[in-house]
């Protein structure tokens, strides 16, 4: 579904991941493996364009149900893939994902089942990047190279697994799923000082309009 203008949510069967619609289709994370014909359909079907004016392909972070299907993305597209540097080494396959053991080895089968390939990424990100129309935001704490992409024209932020959006307030995710909350905390201060409109989240519905007040009452919180 179009969230604003130029910005589709796909809805997977456990994350979201989106399009910008721009003069090139950007991919903003692709969801669990099993997920490209989603994608590739919301393409043709809604945008009428092709899979392959993907141009590029971001992801927010490492885990498995954000680049579950990348490596099968950049098959069909021919992408360039990006990812901030600290998380480039989870999906070159160097480094096992991060997180609570029991979340490994389901990791680990899920690779095995849908024999997930390793994909080298193209672009290195770093803080302050600038990736189409949206600014690199470094947020370490729930991965060490979680991002958020903004957009100050727009006033859009993506926000990866940093937040989420339920019963009207913006929630962080489970404590086990920050191992560094102090990081956490201090990504999040920064980003509650953007100017915000349009939140979107990896796992919940978007919010629509005044973003910026929503994450001055979460960080408060803190
Ligand atoms: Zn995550
Ligand atoms: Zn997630």
């Amino acid at each position: 579904m179009e969230i604003i203008p130029g910005i589709h949510q796909i809805r997977g069967r456990v994350a979201n991941c989106f399009l910008v619609d721009d003069v090139e289709l950007m991919l903003i994370d692709t969801g669990m493996p099993g997920n490209s014909s989603k994608i590739t359909e919301y393409v043709k079907k809604t945008l009428q364009r092709n899979p392959q004016d993907i141009k590029t392909i971001v992801i927010t972070h490492q885990h498995m149900d954000h680049v579950g299907s990348l490596s099968k993305m950049k098959e069909i597209t021919g992408a360039k893939v990006a990812i901030h540097h600290a998380d480039a080494d989870y999906i070159r396959g160097k480094k096992p994902h991060s997180g609570p053991a029991y979340a490994n080895a389901m990791v680990k089968l899920i690779q095995f089942i849908y024999r997930t390939k390793p994909v080298e990424p193209d672009i290195l990100l770093k803080n302050g990047d600038v990736i189409g129309a949206y600014q690199v935001i470094h947020t370490p704490g729930h991965t060490p190279g979680s991002i958020c992409l903004y957009n100050s024209v727009n006033k859009a932020i993506f926000v990866g697994d940093n937040l989420r959006y339920t019963q009207g307030k913006l929630m962080n995710p489970d404590m086990r799923l920050l191992p560094e909350y102090e990081k956490y905390k201090e990504s999040m201060k920064r980003i509650s000082k953007l100017d915000v409109e349009v939140i979107l989240t990896g796992h919940t519905k978007a919010v629509i309009g005044g973003g910026s007040e929503l994450l001055r009452e979460f960080v408060e919180g803190f």
